[in-house]
């Protein structure tokens, strides 16, 4: 087989699409050698192997990811006349409350009871406003036009 420079043109595309060396030798109709000793005189650059890309990825895991600091307060700290809004679910290990100051009289922070006040909304109480009627005019303004 010859390395038409449509060939060379496909094994360098495929090669930087990271394609294994069997694919690219499957796709061009060549054994894989043929691929590797192509690509090692074409000088394309060598890939990370495997191995080392598991190697890679496994450090990457090791690294502590940057651990969000949860700004709300446990159950425990939750005072009177702190707001009792809840972040995620309880188990969680995230879980907290707002913990802001309430509105007197109600469990919540300003920001939470028109959360509260949205969520629970009654359907009914979204009827559209009535519909304006001709105002002071009446009817004979409306005639006249
Ligand atoms: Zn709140």
């Amino acid at each position: 087989m010859s390395w038409t420079p449509e060939k060379i043109e496909l094994l360098t595309s495929l090669w930087n699409q990271g394609w294994t060396t069997a694919r690219i030798g499957e796709e061009l109709g060549v054994g894989k050698n043929a691929v590797v000793g192509k690509a090692h005189r074409l000088g394309l650059p060598k890939r990370p192997s495997p191995i080392q890309r598991r190697a890679e990825e496994a450090e990457q895991k090791k690294a502590p990811a940057p651990k969000q600091q949860t700004k709300g307060i446990s159950i425990f700290d939750l005072g009177a006349g702190m707001c009792r809004w809840p972040f995620g679910d309880p188990g969680d290990e995230d879980f907290h409350f707002c913990g802001k100051k309430i509105v007197p009289s109600k469990p919540y922070c300003d920001e939470h009871c028109a959360q509260a006040y949205l969520n629970g909304k009654n359907p009914r109480e979204d009827n559209p406003p009535a519909h304006q009627g001709a105002g002071g005019k009446g009817p004979q303004a409306a005639a006249k036009k």
